[in-house]
This record gives structure tokens, sequence and C-alpha cells, in this order.
């Protein structure tokens, strides 16, 4: 009787050793390995462009090829310094005639400067040639009053004419020039994010353009992108005031810290308000969060404009963005759910 529960005993225990066993050889064929994240930078549209992507179905190289030929395309097609670009075209004929993609960008950035108030104003042009910031190489300098003066009267996004029907751009006014800079970082955002996506629908990683953040994909597939918000008041660029947790959407920084230089000890920083010609005064940090980063960069540049003490800065949130502002005393707004991306998911 001893001896056949013994038997039976046995009997069961090798049952379980072999299911132990089919289960940690199905693990080990079935489970996927951990993503392997690989790294790219590109120098182009004014920044660095940092992508770091883990392919599922193609490699990570493969991926990371695609990414910079796409943004080399979208620098040399749009950027107001590459004499071949659509934008260049415009600026010194007057007219250009363009292609689907083209018209877009052309009819999003008129758009976004008509619900913007002109906060965001794609013919800033002649006012960062003034202060030097068309360009990495310009020669920065304080313009005079009457510089400013006269750049201002060919300030006017209305100035541009969107004509759908002829997919032609034109400039309604000589001396008028134009700049994509305040939203083609964040298009060509959007668009590496598609292109990767179209070959590798799983990858994960993001594409970072000098503090402009799209999210490819969660890390590791599951986990959350942990993006620290600079402070704008310390030298230091690592130092961060906030964090931020993203495993889809964009977030983008705009700061009076990024491109600027000092005069007679007075700061001057690249984005300008086209009310006054001036770097706009009122604000020394916005970050928005949007499900894409063409409108995070947009609305960066304009809340940036509008200022920290802009009363309608929920308003904007019907253009589904999510803003935190700071003033230049360090004070900080924000909208209603801003919160919401301050927590882990
Ligand atoms: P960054 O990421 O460098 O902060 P932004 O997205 O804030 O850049 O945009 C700044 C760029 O947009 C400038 O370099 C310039 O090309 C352009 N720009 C500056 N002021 C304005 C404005 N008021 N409206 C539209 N574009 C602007
Ligand atoms: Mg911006």
């Amino acid at each position: 009787m001893r001896q056949k529960n013994m038997h039976s005993l046995r009997v069961y225990l090798y049952i379980i050793a072999l299911g132990v066993g089919i289960f940690l050889l199905s693990l080990l064929l079935f489970s996927k390995p951990t993503p392997v994240y690989e790294e790219k930078e590109v120098p182009v549209l004014g920044t660095i462009v940092r992508v770091k992507v883990a392919g599922d179905k193609v490699s990570s190289n493969v991926l990371l090829n695609t990414a910079e030929q796409e943004l080399y395309r979208i620098h040399n097609k749009f950027s107001p310094n590459v004499e071949s670009s659509v934008v260049h075209k415009l600026n010194t004929d007057g007219r250009v005639e363009v292609d689907e993609e083209a018209l877009f960008l052309f009819q999003a950035a008129y758009n976004y400067a008509v619900i913007t108030g002109g906060a965001f104003d794609p013919t800033v042009r002649p006012l960062l040639k003034l202060w030097g910031f068309d360009d990495i190489n310009s020669q920065k300098k304080v313009p005079t009053q009457e510089e400013i003066n006269k750049a201002l009267e060919n300030v006017d996004y209305r100035f541009i004419k969107v004509d759908e029907k002829n997919r032609e751009i034109s400039l309604l006014k000589d001396g008028v020039e134009v700049d994509l800079g305040g939203i083609a970082k964040g298009y060509a955002i959007d668009l590496v994010i598609q292109k990767i996506k179209g070959i590798d629908p799983e990858a994960t990683g993001f594409v970072d353009a000098g503090g402009d953040i799209g999210i490819i994909g969660p890390k590791f597939g599951e986990l959350p992108w942990v993006i620290g918000i600079r402070d704008p008041f310390s030298q230091d660029a690592l130092k961060s005031i906030d964090t931020i947790y993203l495993t889809s959407g964009a977030v983008v920084t705009s700061g009076d810290y990024e491109r600027f230089f000092t005069e007679d000890g007075k700061k001057y920083h690249h984005i300008i308000d086209p009310e006054d010609g001036y770097p706009a005064r009122n604000a020394s940090s916005v970050t928005v969060i949007a499900e894409k980063a063409m409108i995070a960069d947009v609305f960066s540049t304009a809340l940036f404009v509008l200022g920290y003490d802009n009363p309608a800065l929920d308003y904007f949130t019907d253009f589904g963005i999510q803003a935190f502002v700071i003033s230049p005393a360090g004070e900080s707004v924000q909208t209603k759910g801003f919160d919401y991306f301050r927590e882990k998911m």
C-alpha cells in the first residue's frame, strides 16, 4: 500500500517537472527579446535631431537611416537658407508653385497664424534677419528702432496668399519674407514617426529635435518615456524643474535659453513678438503637450509670444494642447489637463 503511494507520488512529481520544463521552454521560444535601442544624430533645421529607436520587425539601423533621409529631405525642401527650397524660391520670386505636402505646410502655418491672432506669424523673417536669428552664421546684434519699424511694415501673415486651386503660394508685398522655423521642426518629427511606423508599426523610441520631442512608441513597448523640463533660470542644460511621462504624442518646450545673445548685459533670444519686433518678454519657458509635434511646436512659440499673463490660455486646449508657462519672474501657470502628464501611467 505504502509502496503504491510512493509510486504515484513519483509519477506526480515527474508530471510537474515535465510541465515546468515545457513552460520554461515555451517562455524561451515565444517571449520577445528585449528591444535594442540604437541612436543617430542628424544636424538639420537649425538644431541636432536625435532619433532613438528599437525596431520590432525591421532592424533599428534601417529605421534610423529612413529617419535621417526624411530629415534631410524636409530640411532641404523648407529651409529658407537652402537655395533649392520652396521657401527660398518664394522669398526671392514672390511666388512659388507647390506640391501637396508644401501646400499643406503653408496652409497649416497660415491657419495657425489666424488662430493665434498673429502671435505665431511665418512672415517674421525680416525681423529675424535684423536680429541675426535667420541663420546660425548671421551676425547677432540689437537693431535700431528705425530698422525695426521698417521691418515691421513687412511682417503680417495676411501678406501670404495660399491659392489652393492653382497650388500656388505668393507674397502680396515686396520685402515680405517667410520662415517656417516655428512649425517645420514639429512637422519633421511627425513625419519621421509616421515613416518609421509605416515600415515597422511596433517600433518604439522617440525623436528629439533640440527639446521638441515626439514619441515613436513606449520604452520597451510598455513604459512611459521620462522627459525633464529644463529650468529656464539655470545655465545647466541638464537641470530640470519638472518631469513629464509620455507613452505617445509630443512635448515641445520653447525657452529664452535656446538661441540668444547678450548685449550690454541684456539677453536677446530668437522668438520674436510680431507686434513690436522685439524678442518676446512675457515668458521664459513654455511647454506644450499635444498628439502631434507640429501642433505642440506652433503653440509653444505662439504661447511664448502671448506670455505668462495670457487670459486666454485655457481657450487653447480646444486645439488639443495642454500648456505650462513660466514667467520671467519664475511664476507658473498651466492649463487644466497638464497635471495628467506629470503622473506615471
Ligand atoms: P525652438 O525650438 O528653437 O525654441 P521655436 O519652435 O520656439 O524654436 O521657434 C522659434 C523659431 O521660429 C525661430 O528660430 C524662428 O525661425 C521662428 N519664429 C520666431 N518668432 C516667431 C513667431 N512669432 N512666429 C513664427 N515663427 C517664429
Ligand atoms: Mg515652437
